[in-house]
């Protein structure tokens, strides 16, 4: 398929991955005139699977089968992510049946890996904090023993919503925290005692490069897992020294989104130093959790903007009409009535079945009118 032929309405698109990412995904989709067809590992008793025209599951290893991978295939005109840890290897091989993902492997390859990442990241000049590779452990006596300030050790892969990640406090043993992940390759890197985080969202056409963006957002975590992210910024990270931080995070994230040569979404974590310095911590080729709120506050929100950029149709303006705060329901949701009974608040439930300790059930989002 050329990168510039449009994919038009009443088509199947593909999802790999199946959370409430792909089923707002599937929504958006929908709206526009499409049908989705979802693979990922709860098939139809999954977020995404309820709304799906088609969904399977694969196996319990992540293992999906030459079959169905055809089936999928047959059906889907192209492909979006909705989980950037979803296997390398069934993207490629997607790939090699001639249906494009987007964005592609390549993309996907340095997304799932804190180190590439991050290696990116620098090679563009966009500053990040300081970190090492950690792959054996003979790289800890080297490098990181005499460490003086408090770190984090992360698993290069597979982790998310603060799993697979250890902090280490001045002077304590590094060797312990490796052990706990596993043994597995790491980055280790500095704690940036940071005044906030932000995010920024950019779709990207393949016919055109044409780039929109969304953000900065505000992020608030806790335990790891993102709990709250607010449009615009806060006043007092808009006046000096953070007055060209909202630039300066917006060209670093579209300028990632042009080097890695981005078909769809691109989203992008920020660190923003108490002296106004915008540093790289992550990026995810997907929706993302911050951008939640562009479906009530934004003309055209994330998740329509990336069928729009996969099916080559027009971009969207994401121009916001509305400020916004959008709250993720942790575990157990049993407060749902009086979510329903706030002004100006919607509440978006993702239909999952359990709430374990962690897991994200829901969110709000409350929005205001800008006056013109
Ligand atoms: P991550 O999965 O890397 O985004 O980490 C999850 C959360 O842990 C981040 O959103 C931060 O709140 C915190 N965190 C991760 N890395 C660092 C760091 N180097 N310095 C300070 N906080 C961090």
């Amino acid at each position: 398929m050329q990168e510039r032929e449009i994919i038009p309405p009443g088509s199947t698109l593909g999802i790999l991955g199946d959370g409430q990412l792909g089923r707002m995904l599937a929504m958006a989709a929908a709206k526009l005139g499409y049908k989705v067809a979802v693979l990922g590992p709860g098939g139809r008793q999954s977020p995404a699977g309820h709304v799906a025209y088609w969904a399977e599951a694969w196996s319990k290893d992540n293992n999906v089968s030459g079959k169905l991978l055809y089936e999928f295939c047959k059906l889907v005109s192209v492909v979006m992510i909705e989980w950037e840890n979803i296997p390398l290897d069934v993207v490629q091989r997607i790939e090699t049946i001639g249906i494009p993902v987007r964005p592609s492997s390549d993309v996907l390859a340095i997304a799932q890996d804190r180190l590439l990442e991050k290696q990116c990241a620098r090679a563009l000049g966009i500053p990040v904090p300081k970190f090492w590779n950690i792959e054996r452990i003979e790289d800890w006596w080297e490098d990181c023993w005499d460490s003086t300030t408090a770190c984090i050790l992360k698993t290069r892969c597979n982790g998310y919503d603060g799993k697979g990640q250890v902090r280490i406090l001045p002077g304590k043993s590094t060797k312990d925290a490796w052990i706990t992940l596993g043994e597995v390759p790491c980055t280790l890197e500095t704690v940036v005692n940071f005044a906030c985080e932000i995010s920024v969202i950019v779709a990207r056409s393949p016919a055109t490069g044409e780039m929109v963006t969304y953000g900065p957002f505000e992020n608030g975590h806790r335990g790891g897992i993102l709990r709250v992210t607010k449009y615009p910024l806060s006043q007092k990270y808009t006046a000096p020294p953070f007055s060209s931080v909202k630039s300066r995070a917006v060209a670093r994230a579209r300028k990632l989104a042009e080097h890695l040569n981005v078909h769809g979404l691109l989203a992008v974590e920020f660190f923003v130093g108490k002296d106004g310095r915008v540093l790289f911590n992550e990026m995810a080729p997907r929706p993302h959790n911050s951008g939640h709120l562009t479906i009530e506050c934004c003309d055209t929100s994330q998740f329509e903007q990336y069928v729009r950029a996969v099916c080559n149709l027009p971009l969207g303006r994401a121009r916001f009409h509305s400020h916004g705060e959008m709250r993720n329901i942790v575990g157990e949701v049993n407060q749902w009535s009086k979510h329903l009974a706030k002004d100006h608040a919607s509440l978006h439930l993702y239909g999952k079945s359990e709430a374990r300790g962690g897991r994200k059930m829901g969110h709000t989002t409350r929005s205001s009118k800008i006056r013109e």
